[in-house]
């Protein structure tokens, strides 16, 4: 194991391990460091859109190894669970996976692409220097480079230890809870088809998020994530959700999910931060907040990121110039991901974005329209619009 290397990446999730495969494509030296050994757990109903594809083609020719199924578009449901709207697709609008095959594959890619990497070591401490940043592990071990890339999650630690910000203000994140409960795929295929649903459930009881019923190979993945006031609590919403959708149907009623997982989802949370370089550190992914505002969906955004920070980063070494190279991303994120992250209108604006929603259970071409903005980002423009009123296949 070299101790000094090009770049070191913190956390080997979808921003971090495409980081690190990006920049062994460009021939540097990249140490992958992860705090779990792999593969590991991640809380997420792991959605992961078209447009992750298409921008990565490297994930098409591993697709088996990567995920689970893909999906046709999306049924809105109104807060009772009754009222749907439809958007359908006849191409995949994304796959479905669970993190920990996901990501284990994504984090092959980046060994396959020449990266070193370490589980079981946690990054503890950050210092930089005149021309090194180096990172210590719990166990003692240290770690330098020419440049760190923190992309270690929602708790990042890199945020912390290198000046970033201290931690998230409560509107810069909802609370989530997800289970992916084990299904035999005979009796899963019998009850919701060989074209699995992709089921969400806008404002369930009032709140504002949604909940979510994600048929898988062999599981279904039922979760809610929302801004909670003092009216809710996440675990009592979560049981209420799977128990009503039971009765209704939604879920089958022998299921009832052993292993329920909660964490925070940092939404439009990068419109809080005040940079995310510093001298030779930077931010991507979660760890910046990089997380749509509309749906929660941070992969795609995290994957991006890393890429934006691969370039900048590149022409750092090109340029022997580190620090303002660096400083450029801010520009790069705003062009490429600005609109994607951005928040649904809250505070003042929340009736007008309610409306809207209403909509969706009136009139189909609102579902349609809703159904392009929710799974892949757009926003309303003539380009959405006009696609939006070719009918759904
Ligand atoms: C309940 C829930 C459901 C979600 N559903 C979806 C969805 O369906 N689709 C979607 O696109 N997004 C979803 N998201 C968001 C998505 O999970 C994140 O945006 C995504 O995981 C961000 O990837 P990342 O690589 O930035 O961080 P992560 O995936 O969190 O990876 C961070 C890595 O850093 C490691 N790490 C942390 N601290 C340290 C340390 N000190 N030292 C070393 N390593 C460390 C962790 O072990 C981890 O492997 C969901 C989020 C939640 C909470």
């Amino acid at each position: 194991m070299r101790d000094r290397v090009d770049v070191i990446v913190v956390g080997a999730g979808p921003a971090g391990s495409t980081a690190a495969k990006l920049i062994a494509d460009r021939g540097y030296r990249v140490l992958l460091l992860d705090r779990a050994a792999f593969p590991r757990h991640k809380t997420c109903a792991s959605w992961i859109n078209r447009l992750a594809f298409e921008r990565f083609p490297y994930l098409m020719a591993r697709l088996e190894e990567l995920v689970e199924a893909p999906f046709y578009g999306v049924t809105f449901y109104d807060r009772e669970a009754i009222r749907a709207g439809l958007f359908s697709e006849a191409q995949p609008s994304g796959y479905l996976s669970l993190r920990s095959k996901f990501d284990d594959g994504l984090r092959r890619i980046a060994l396959e692409a020449g990266a070193e990497f370490l589980g079981r070591s946690p990054v503890v401490a950050v210092e930089e220097d005149r021309d090194r940043i180096k990172v210590r592990l719990l166990d003692g071990r240290e770690f330098a480079a020419k440049v760190l890339i923190g992309a270690d999650g929602a708790s990042s630690r890199i945020a912390v230890a290198a000046g970033f910000r201290k931690g998230w203000a409560a509107k810069d994140y909802v609370v989530c809870a997800n289970a992916d409960v084990p299904l035999d795929p005979g009796r899963l295929r019998a009850f919701y088809g060989n074209r699995f649903p992709f089921r969400v459930y806008l404002e369930y009881e009032g709140v504002r998020g949604y909940g979510w019923v994600f048929p898988k190979r062999r599981h279904v993945c039922v979760g809610i994530g929302a801004m909670l006031n003092d009216n809710h609590e996440i675990r009592p919403l979560f049981d209420r959700f799977f128990r009503n959708l039971q009765k209704k149907g939604h879920i089958p009623e022998e299921l009832w999910p052993e292993s329920v997982y909660f964490d925070i989802d940092p939404v439009g949370a990068v419109y809080g931060m005040p940079r995310l370089t510093r001298g030779r550190a930077m931010l991507i992914g979660d760890a910046a907040g990089f997380v749509s505002g509309a749906t929660g969906e941070g992969i795609y955004p995290a994957m991006v990121s890393a890429e934006l920070a691969c370039k900048v980063i590149q022409r750092a070494f090109e340029r022997g110039e580190v620090e303002q190279s660096l400083a450029r991303f801010s520009d790069l994120w705003r062009g490429a991901l600005g609109d994607y992250v951005k928040r649904l209108p809250g505070g003042d604006h929340e009736g007008k974005t309610r409306g809207r929603i209403e909509m969706i259970f009136r009139y189909p071409f609102a579902a349609r329209l809703a159904g392009r903005i929710f799974l892949y980002g757009e926003h309303l423009s003539l380009r959405t619009l006009v696609r939006s009123i070719r009918p759904a296949r």
